[in-house]
């Protein structure tokens, strides 16, 4: 990176911008390394924040020391002995004299440490005081500070960064001393001054300081205030304004009054759910105003969302438009195909099925449809938003199982038509803290009620040794006639073996366990119409057990299987197992849940204890959220959200909540954020968030 040192400009922001070489003291070397750790300009360095902070505000004497509790001290190292103990563990003490006394910092099998420790060292100690011989910390805290530094006069709290091996803590306070001092001023503020005094916040520059070097804790508190609230108002910013972009396009008026609503009644064939008649009253709503539905139905497997679908395509249909519905696989688009037909029987509605298996010679027929009008709904896959697939009269769009298309996905197929409504539908329950982020710009519908007649699934944790008791329950079942599912996880990523797993414990099943019982195989080197052959006999009860090491398509109904079976259950995630055991349950029969494993860390028992205690989807999502943070929830960054720095989305709700309170009241007042006391908020957000939410209209 090229820096010329002689271009300081007067404009603060130029300023800020510049590269990081620019301080005293960084060359191109240490600039490298801090380009690795995302530090480029001086704006990323003042936004760098500490990991943790070290109170020296109570720095205790050696002498003071009681056993048994935490203290931290500051010493000289006077000795360092490593060795072997008669049982081969490996002892390392590092002896710390401070004025006072003396004190052992004791670690175990950890030799490595040794050479970290010189004597003459200035260190600072935190941790639980023992006593052996001698006083002990077992296992300490421990900060190794050059002369200079030791010097810290008692009453500072330090700030500890998350650093590389290649940068001290001492170079890198330095470097930020000096950002700091020269450049924290600089910083604009962005926040509008009513939302600042409203929410008693500090001014961004305050904040930038006293986050780095905080003189007391009440000021880092402030500090970290003001931040966190700053983050979640720009993100709930660029929602507000996303959803206003949304609002602003004229949508379809639909009719959607009695008359329509008694014709649509009598093609379903149960009583709706109450949870079901309030969504379908909130859809009713949004597809009569002139302004696109873009609307989010989350409800859990089986609580009955292709109903309330069904209910907003024939509204569309009603009123002459037409509608598509897209799937994530070519079998749950076949399997929406045939239920959505059943459902449609005695109408008139035509419906066609479109998937990447469609034979060449109907695709064309189907397409032609499509164009002049002779469809009025259909059904399938990601085919549907290729190039050559054009409506005569798109009004609705109802996509399943949203996380697995991206939102580039939803918007093809959204463009396809003059602001269709949107209806997106996903059984995987997101947790309220993320939908209100992660789907800000979405209206969000719940079906939180279960269709009558169902008994809750009964989830049982089998650990090693118990799954002979587990097998002989599998075949009382059988022999009631039911079925089970048993599912193997990837072994690997590759497919080779994750076949092998499959076929061997296939064939060891049938030998050994099951030697009277049908079993079907379905793995990952399957073709498509291969597991759907399966899938089919399974689901016509030419199997007993399908055994399986892929994960069973998301929606497949089978209705007469009680029984699933999940071997190494800990190496699956909770939404996996939630998804998983949302196969069963699907009849009048009480279902089993079997989780076989043997879980070794903290979080993976934690996730089948959570299994075994609730079948509720929002507390599983919520529980998962907490185990694995928001970054790993969707397995990929692709959500499109920008990396939060400060704020944590669980921890921090109820800021997230004020601030998404404060941005709409906002964008309400000034839907483009034009006035100028909005400037700031608006070319920050934009500047964040252009390129991710489409925030066309206010470019
Ligand atoms: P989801 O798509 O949410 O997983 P489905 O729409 O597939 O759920 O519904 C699951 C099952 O429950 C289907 O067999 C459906 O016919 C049935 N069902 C849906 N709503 C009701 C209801 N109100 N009363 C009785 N059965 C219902
Ligand atoms: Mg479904």
């Amino acid at each position: 990176m090229l820096v010329t040192k002689s271009t300081t400009k007067k404009n603060s922001q130029s300023a800020l911008s510049q590269s990081v070489q620019y301080l005293k003291g960084v060359g191109p070397k240490r600039c490298e390394i801090f380009g690795r750790l995302g530090i480029h300009t001086i704006h990323d360095m003042l936004y760098y924040f500490p990991r943790d902070y070290r109170d020296c505000t109570k720095i205790q004497k050696i002498s003071e020391a009681e056993i048994g509790s935490e203290i931290t001290i500051q010493g000289k190292v006077s000795g360092i002995n490593s060795r072997r103990s008669r049982n081969r563990m490996h002892i390392l003490e590092v002896f710390v004299d401070d004025e006072t006394d003396t004190i052992a910092a004791t670690w175990f099998n950890q030799p490595f440490l040794a050479s970290k420790f010189h004597v003459g060292d200035n260190v600072f100690l935190h941790g639980k005081v023992g006593a052996y011989k001698y006083l002990q910390l077992l296992s300490p805290e421990y900060e190794i500070v050059p002369g200079d530094e030791a010097a810290i006069k008692e009453g500072s709290i330090i700030p500890i960064y998350p650093l590389t091996e290649h940068i001290s803590q001492t170079y890198f306070r330095k470097i930020m001393k000096d950002a700091v001092h020269h450049f924290a001023n600089q910083i604009e503020e962005t926040l509008p001054e009513e939302i600042i005094k409203k929410n008693c916040l500090v001014s961004i520059n305050t904040a930038v300081k006293d986050i780095q070097f905080p003189k007391t804790f009440e000021c880092l508190k402030n500090a970290k205030s003001r931040l966190v609230y700053d983050e979640l108002f720009t993100l709930e910013m660029a929602m507000a304004l996303r959803k206003r972009c949304i609002k602003d396009e004229m949508g379809i008026s639909f009719k959607a009054g009695p008359n329509v609503d008694t014709h649509i009644r009598k093609l379903i064939p149960f009583t709706l759910t109450d949870a079901q008649e309030r969504v379908i009253n909130e859809i009713k709503e949004d597809m009569r105003s002139n302004k696109p539905m873009n609307r989010l139905l989350q409800g859990d497997v089986g609580s009955g969302k292709t109903a309330v679908a069904i209910y907003a395509i024939l509204v569309a249909i009603a009123n002459g438009y037409q509608s598509a519905f897209m799937a994530p696989t070519e079998l749950l688009a076949e399997q929406h195909f045939q239920t959505i037909q059943k459902y449609l029987c005695h109408s008139h509605v035509r419906i066609q099925l479109l998937t990447g298996d469609t034979s060449s010679k109907r695709k064309k027929d189907t397409l032609r449809q499509i164009t002049d009008g002779q469809v009025d709904l259909v059904v399938g896959t990601h085919a549907l938003i290729e190039e050559s697939v054009q409506f005569k009269r798109l009004g609705l769009v109802v996509i399943d199982e949203q996380h697995k298309f991206g939102v580039i996905q939803r918007l093809k197929l959204k463009e396809k038509g003059l602001s269709p409504d949107v209806l997106i539908m996903t059984a995987t329950p997101i947790p309220r803290t993320l939908s209100l982020t992660l789907f800000g710009d979405l209206d969000i519908s719940i079906l939180d009620e279960m269709p009558p007649g169902r008994s809750p699934i009964k989830t049982l944790w089998i650990p090693n040794g118990k799954e002979n008791e587990a097998y002989e329950f599998i075949k009382s079942e059988m022999a009631h006639g039911r079925q089970a599912f048993i599912v193997y996880p990837l072994v690997e990523e590759s497919k080779v073996i994750d076949l092998k797993a499959a076929v061997t414990e296939a064939k060891r099943l049938q030998k050994d366990i099951f030697p009277t019982l049908r079993i079907g195989l379905l793995h990952g080197q399957m073709k498509s119409a291969e597991k759907d052959k399966v899938m089919l006999d399974f689901k016509e009860k030419r199997y007993d057990i399908l055994v399986s090491t892929v994960i069973i398509e998301v929606g497949i109904d089978v209705p007469n299987a009680t029984v699933m079976v999940v071997e190494h259950a800990e190496r699956f995630g909770l939404s996996q197992l939630h998804q998983l055991r949302g196969r069963i349950g699907r009849g009048s029969e009480q279902s089993y849940c079997l989780l076989f494993g043997n879980p070794k860390t903290y979080e993976s028992s934690e996730r089948l204890k959570i299994m075994t205690k609730t079948n509720d989807g929002f507390k599983i999502a919520e529980m998962d959220f907490r185990l694995r943070g928001p970054g790993e929830f969707f397995g990929t960054r692709q959500h499109g959200l920008p990396e939060l720095r400060i704020s944590d989305l669980v921890r921090d709700f109820p800021v997230l909540k004020q601030a998404r309170k404060d941005a709409f009241e906002i964008v309400s007042k000034d839907p483009h954020l034009k006035s100028k006391i909005h400037a700031k908020t608006r070319k920050k957000v934009l500047e964040i968030f252009k390129d991710r939410l489409e925030l066309i209209n206010i470019g």
